[in-house]
């Protein structure tokens, strides 16, 4: 997934992913690049490890072309080993798959996420919260295939919400119902929201709300 330019920077210091959406983007950009032999088989760059000493970002995605389901244990723990060099930096971290993944201590400048894309996908909430043990957890809503309901936010410092982009047959569009929803379930527990451009012409610019949580702010102007 991409976040605004000039906010958080990405970090693809591992490509590939077997989990096969039907709208993934680093798929199709692999097949353009050849980046990587296979995507269904996720490789681990080591050589850019050291990117993660960089200041100059407050907050980095380091999963934008990978779900963290698929990083292996060793990786993580050298990223890991990295962030908690870099104290003041910030690691956003996503994955659609919870269920797999155990971890019992994570670094407190780590941010887990998940992707949630229908109402019955809800229950991958809980699983992040109870299979990740993490000071920040966020909730990505993208792309939204019918309205959420009621959530559980329990816990939860930032929420993200999309659509779908590109020109897939039967691709699926967020309605603004779906956006407000969520919008307003978060306003009650004080979450920042951050509305990605994709929304507009779904939502006018001045209906467009995009905020961070105070620890990716600093830097940038954000
Ligand atoms: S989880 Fe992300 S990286 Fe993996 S196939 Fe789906 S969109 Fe692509």
């Amino acid at each position: 997934m991409q976040y605004i330019k000039d906010s958080i920077k990405n970090i693809n210091i591992v490509i590939g992913c077997d989990i096969g959406c039907l709208y993934c983007y680093a798929r199709m950009n692999n097949n353009r690049f050849h980046t990587i032999e296979d995507f269904n088989n996720p490789i681990f760059f080591e050589n850019k490890l050291k990117m993660l000493d960089n200041k100059k970002y407050k907050a980095y995605l380091l999963t934008g072309q990978s779900d963290l389901s698929g990083w292996e244990d060793e990786w993580l723990v050298k990223v890991f080993n990295k962030m908690s060099e870099n104290s003041k930096t910030q690691y956003i971290f996503l994955t659609k798959r919870p269920d797999k993944i155990k971890l019992d201590v994570t670094p407190d400048n780590g941010w887990f996420g998940v992707t949630v894309t229908s109402s019955k996908e809800k229950f991958k909430i809980d699983d992040l919260r109870n299979n990740i043990k993490a000071k920040h957890y966020h909730i990505t809503f993208e792309p939204m295939f019918d309205d959420i309901g009621k959530l559980d936010l329990t816990n939860i410092s930032w929420i993200v919400i999309g659509t779908e982009t590109g020109n897939r047959k039967n691709k699926s569009v967020s309605k603004k119902e779906w956006v407000y929803n969520i919008y307003n379930q978060a306003k009650e527990k004080n979450i920042p929201v951050f509305m990605k451009e994709d929304l507009l012409g779904i939502l006018k610019e001045d209906e467009m709300i995009q905020e961070f949580p105070k620890e990716f702010r600093g830097i940038n102007n954000v």
